[in-house]
């Protein structure tokens, strides 16, 4: 469709994905249209910390979403170190001479990402349409409705509480299994969550014990605490378009595997589908993702495959073993490809993963993908 000699984009969901998208097609000269189900966006958060994580480039992730046309004009704090515990409660301070994460709030509080990023957005001229959805697009658009089903999840207390800034973990499986949990602390507020990879209906037990680790290691006070929850998908899709609709951020299972992270990944899969469609080339999408993220992606589900084989023990020698190196630089390594890193992919880790697909031909609908759909083709290795 053509508004004032404007050709609009739709896009489906109005999370970090969806309005980076917005904001590259606004800057082009285009009109982006996004339908978002909820009334406001940040929905699904309640004002809870999370970390932009700042170690899969060079560049400062900040740095990264300025040079996309997105301001970084949300509150956001550097974190260079977090004392995270192995199972023992042996304490291991991880360090980093740069900022290994920026501390960001989500939801719809003020300050937040969201509400910055869609602040943005409105001054830009994107129209969003809250309480709405779209379920089909026929000519073409970006889907950025967020996680379709629970690979992990994470759930734990927001809290007001009079201790010092910081960000603490522990590794264990008998607090977060196969993940790992977190308290993080910044001007009277926290966050604790228990991050689970498995194991997900004991999860009221699994944060007990957190509450009780970080009752004992870090004193941990929580006043007017409240439970918070949710999920997230990170399933590698093999394609990530058909024809003319692109699939980006969690969508897409676009997010880090290993450890949960997806909203740096959203936004730069989310501006990299814009681009795509402004060119009128959705398979360079591909390309892009190849390039910036799905080799990540990989080393992600090796990572988290040969993490769910450390256990307990595993978990004490790797942080034994690594506390005194940079842990920027220990992080980017963790995530660059190795020689074998296709290998271990192809031979273990593919065959244990579902993916999210169902079957119809010729469609334009926004929740399915088709595995039939000519531009299909199998993920590429890393290089
Ligand atoms: C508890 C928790 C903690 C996390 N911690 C971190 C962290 O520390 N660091 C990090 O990087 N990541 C973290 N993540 C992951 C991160 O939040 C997500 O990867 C990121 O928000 C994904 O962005 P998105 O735009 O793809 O999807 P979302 O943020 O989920 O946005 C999707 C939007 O689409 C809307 N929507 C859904 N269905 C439809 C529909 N049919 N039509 C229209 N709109 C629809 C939703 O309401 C939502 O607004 C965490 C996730 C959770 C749940």
């Amino acid at each position: 469709m053509v508004i004032a000699n404007k050709n609009i984009i739709d896009i489906s969901g109005a999370g970090p994905a969806g309005l980076a998208a917005a904001l590259v097609i606004q800057q082009a000269g285009e009109h982006a249209r996004i339908y978002e189900r909820q009334k406001d966006v940040g929905s699904r958060f309640h004002g809870d910390f999370q970390g932009l994580e700042n170690w899969t480039s060079d560049t400062d992730v900040l740095l990264e979403l300025q040079s996309l046309g997105i301001q970084t004009n949300f509150d956001y704090q550097a974190f260079n170190e977090v004392v995270c515990f192995d199972p023992d409660g042996t304490p291991h301070h991880i360090r980093s001479r740069l900022p290994l994460f920026y501390l960001v709030k989500r939801g719809t509080v003020s300050g937040s990402l969201d509400i910055a990023l869609k602040q943005q957005a409105l001054d830009a001229g994107v129209e969003i349409c809250f309480g709405e959805t779209i379920s089909n697009m026929p000519a073409g658009g970006i889907v950025t409705h967020g996680p379709q089903r629970a690979d992990v999840i994470a759930a734990g207390y927001l809290f007001e509480t009079d201790m010092t800034d910081g960000a603490w973990a522990v590794v264990s499986d008998d607090m977060a299994p196969k993940g790992y949990a977190y308290v993080l602390v910044h001007e009277g507020r926290g966050t604790l969550a228990s991050c689970m990879f498995a194991d997900f209906h004991k999860e009221r037990d699994y944060v007990s014990r957190c509450v009780d680790f970080f009752q004992q290691h870090i004193h941990l006070s929580m006043k007017n605490e409240k439970r918070f929850g949710g999920a997230g998908n990170s399933v590698l899709h093999n394609i990530a378009h058909k024809g003319n609709i692109l699939y980006a951020g969690e969508a897409a299972g676009i997010q880090d595997s290993l450890f949960g992270f997806g909203m740096r990944w959203a936004m730069l899969s989310g501006a990299e589908a814009a681009k795509a469609l402004l060119m009128n080339k959705p398979g360079e999408y591909e390309d892009q993702l190849d390039q910036r993220l799905r080799k990540f992606m990989m080393v992600a589900d090796v990572n988290r495959w040969l993490y769910q084989r450390l256990g307990n023990r595993g978990y004490h020698s790797v942080l034994a073993r690594h506390q005194n190196i940079d842990a920027r630089e220990w992080m980017q390594r963790a995530y660059q490809p190795r020689w074998w890193t296709a290998l271990v992919y192809y031979l273990f880790v593919r065959r244990h993963k579902k993916p999210f697909l169902r079957v119809h031909e010729d469609c334009d609908c926004t929740w399915c993908r088709c595995a039939r759909h000519p531009q299909e083709k199998p993920p590429r290795l890393p290089v």
